[in-house]
């Protein structure tokens, strides 16, 4: 919807990532909530059109399409054809479109579209889910901006890979106890069940939004508008060294302070431990 109440269209919302900043040639991390952005004539396929018809055919546009597959959550095997994202409609849409390509990785796999695509998920089994060399930190050689359309920073995945960039050390403090490492599952091309272990596995993001503030002041969080969606641009480069800067100063202020989150409690813990 727009100020006057109108459903938006692929047209207006292109105008309005215009107004927001993005460009001919972008390329594009994005976290998204379509609900955010009021009614939408065309739905989640509408925004993805709008968004590919301002950064044309030189740009770049990546999703997470996030699927969490790990037995101890009783997330069935990740299938990278029919595994469904789950991290919302928009980025579902993007997965589902003819030129997208998806990364294979049981829990953060991404869907790009754009030029450089096949180099950008290639092999990303052989990095963290969000660490060195992953698809996102791939990003950083085109100069990739990151849209937070109707979302805030505690969707900003690259946040995670701050923390490995950061060299935290309670990036190696899994979920399940005495282990570095999550067991995760998918079906390998025989059609046949597979285990990985997942090393610098993500932990919570629910902290993320103390880092909005400091951005902000620093001029490398833009608020925008789109829509009805208060949102937020950034540049990954600035924002990787910005927080390195942050990091250093407060190793774990990316872990949130609710207690019964076991994850952080436990990641918290821990950095006392190697502090001490
Ligand atoms: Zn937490």
């Amino acid at each position: 919807m727009n100020q006057l109440g109108r459903p938006l269209t692929r047209e207006s919302l292109a105008e309005e990532f215009t107004r927001a900043g993005l460009r001919s040639g972008d390329s594009v991390i994005l976290h998204s909530s379509l609900k955010s952005l009021g009614a939408v004539e065309g739905g989640a396929e509408a925004v993805v059109q709008a968004l590919l018809d301002v950064i044309g055919e030189t740009g770049h546009l990546l999703v997470p399409t996030f699927t969490y597959c790990l037995p101890i959550w009783n997330i069935p095997p990740f299938d990278v054809r029919n595994s469904k994202s789950r991290v919302g409609a928009i980025t579902e849409a993007v997965r589902l479109h003819e030129g997208a390509v998806r990364s294979f990785h049981p829990t953060h796999s991404v869907a790009v579209i754009g030029p450089g695509r096949d180099s950008l998920v290639k092999n990303h089994l052989h990095a963290t889910p969000l660490g060195v060399d992953c698809p996102f930190d791939r990003m950083r050689r085109l100069g990739a901006k990151i849209l937070m359309l109707g979302t805030t920073q505690d969707t900003n995945s690259s946040l995670h890979l701050c923390e490995v960039l950061a060299k935290l050390p309670y990036v190696n403090v899994a979920f399940s106890d005495g282990q570095d490492f999550e067991l995760a599952w998918f079906i390998n091309e025989q059609g046949e069940i597979e285990y990985t272990p997942i090393y610098e596995v993500p932990g919570c993001s629910r902290g993320f939004r103390v880092v909005e503030g400091p951005l902000r002041r620093a001029g490398v969080l833009v608020d925008v508008h789109v829509g009805l969606a208060p949102s937020q641009l950034l540049d990954l480069e600035n924002l990787i060294a910005a927080m390195l800067d942050l990091l250093r100063l407060d190793p774990v202020m990316l872990l949130c302070t609710n207690e019964s989150c076991a994850i952080c409690t436990k990641r918290r813990a821990y950095m006392k431990k190697v502090s001490a």
